[in-house]
Formats: structure tokens, C-alpha cells, sequence
């Protein structure tokens, strides 16, 4: 009886306090990242790079197990191109319901990407080279505007719209503080910073230390590692 307790114990505190993430690095020399994220459903899919990036998703799944039809949703962090670019390729292999922002959903419908802000030179001569923003059209499923429950599809978690590096940004919090933040944060060189492109820096600091409040643990960058709050100069 005793060990019983015992594994039952460690059971559902594996089950609280663990989340199964497999991050696949996408896009040009691996720079954007995919997230594959189990869920009591399945999975979810955070993000998916551009159409390029498909047959490697594709490959990343088959090693892990992962069946399309068991990836039940797929969240964007936000719009720009190198994030959605491949949607209409997973939507369509996976089934799976897309949940954004509603600020996005008309652009990507129509097949036009969130317009990207350099605010150095370098990032507008990459943006010259990386910043198209045509994309073929996907639908996207489920919107919301300022906060969104996910624990009614199956995900122990909830979105946040947090504006500033673009106007449909999103921060999704699981309950057990692992946190994915799309591109607010990047760890460059130059430490972790909200990087050199944004819309607008005064709503990207605010929409930080919105998420900074919060009981987080794991934060994942989708240009980038994993990070600590501590980490976190804002
Ligand atoms: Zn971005």
C-alpha cells in the first residue's frame, strides 16, 4: 500500500510539475523555433515556420511519435512571416484547430504575414531579405482579444495578448509556469532584450512586466533559449 502512495505520489508530481517540449529549430541556420508542447489531448504545435520548414516538422514528428491527427491545436505567437509562413502545410497534415490574436487572423486568411518594424540597419537589411511578407493563406480558427482560457481544448494553460514587437504578439502561460513568449525577449549578444525589431518598445517593456507577475518558470524565446523571470532586465 505504502509504495502504492509512493507512486502515486511521484506520479502526479511529474505529471503537475513536468511539460513535455520538443523544440524544433526552424528557418534560416535553425534562428526561429517550433514548439511541440504534450498536452493531456495530444500535443500542440506553438508556431510553424515557413513552408520550407514542413519536411523537417514532418520528420521531427515521426521521431517523437507524434501522429498529425493527435496535434489538436496550433497557437501563433504572433504574425510575422518567419512564425506562420507554413501554416496552411500543418493546418492541412495535422487538422489541427489555430488559435492567434484575433489582429492576425485577416492578414493570414489572406495570405499577408504581420508587417515587421527594424529599428537598426542591420535588421532593415535583413528584413530586405527575410521580411516578404506574402505567405499562403490559412484559416485561422479561434481568436480572442485580450486573454483567452485553453484549458476548454484539452491545454493547461492561458494566452495573454501582450502587444509591442507586433500588434498580435501573445504570451501563452501553462499553469505550471512553463511560458512561451514568442519574440518579446531575445538573448543576443548583447544579453536579453527586446531585440531590433519591434512596433512600438514603451508597449513591449509594459506587456513584459505584465507576463513578469506572473508565477513563471521555463520561458521559452523563439529566437533564442530558455530563460529564467530572474533573467528577465525589465
Ligand atoms: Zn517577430
Amino acid at each position: 500500500m505504502k509504495n502504492v502512495l509512493i507512486f502515486l505520489f511521484l506520479t502526479l508530481t511529474f505529471t503537475v510539475y513536468s511539460q513535455n517540449v520538443i523544440t524544433v529549430p526552424s528557418g534560416y541556420k535553425g534562428h526561429v523555433n517550433v514548439f511541440f508542447v504534450e498536452t493531456a489531448n495530444g500535443w500542440i504545435l506553438i508556431d510553424v515556420a515557413g513552408e520550407s520548414d514542413f519536411e523537417n516538422i514532418k520528420a521531427v514528428m515521426k521521431e517523437n511519435d507524434i501522429e498529425p491527427g493527435n496535434v489538436h491545436n496550433i497557437i501563433l505567437t504572433h504574425g510575422h512571416s518567419d512564425h506562420v509562413g507554413g501554416l496552411n502545410l500543418l493546418r492541412e497534415y495535422t487538422g489541427a484547430k489555430v488559435i492567434s490574436h484575433e489582429s492576425i487572423k485577416e492578414g493570414i486568411e489572406k495570405g499577408v504575414a504581420s508587417d515587421a518594424t527594424p529599428r537598426t540597419i542591420f535588421a532593415s537589411i535583413l528584413n530586405l531579405f527575410f521580411g516578404s511578407l506574402e505567405i499562403t493563406p490559412a484559416k485561422v480558427d479561434i481568436t480572442f482579444k485580450d486573454e483567452i482560457d485553453l484549458t476548454v481544448y484539452g491545454i493547461d494553460a492561458k494566452a495573454i495578448h501582450s502587444p509591442g514587437h507586433s500588434k498580435g504578439s501573445i504570451t501563452i502561460m501553462f499553469n505550471n509556469g512553463v511560458t512561451f513568449i514568442g519574440d518579446q525577449l531575445r538573448d543576443g549578444k548583447k544579453g536579453l532584450n527586446i531585440g531590433m525589431i519591434y512596433d512600438d518598445e514603451e508597449l513591449a517593456i509594459r506587456s513584459i512586466k505584465v507576463f513578469k507577475k506572473s508565477n513563471l518558470t521555463d520561458i521559452y524565446l523563439s529566437h533564442g533559449t530558455k530563460i529564467t523571470k530572474d533573467q528577465i532586465i525589465y
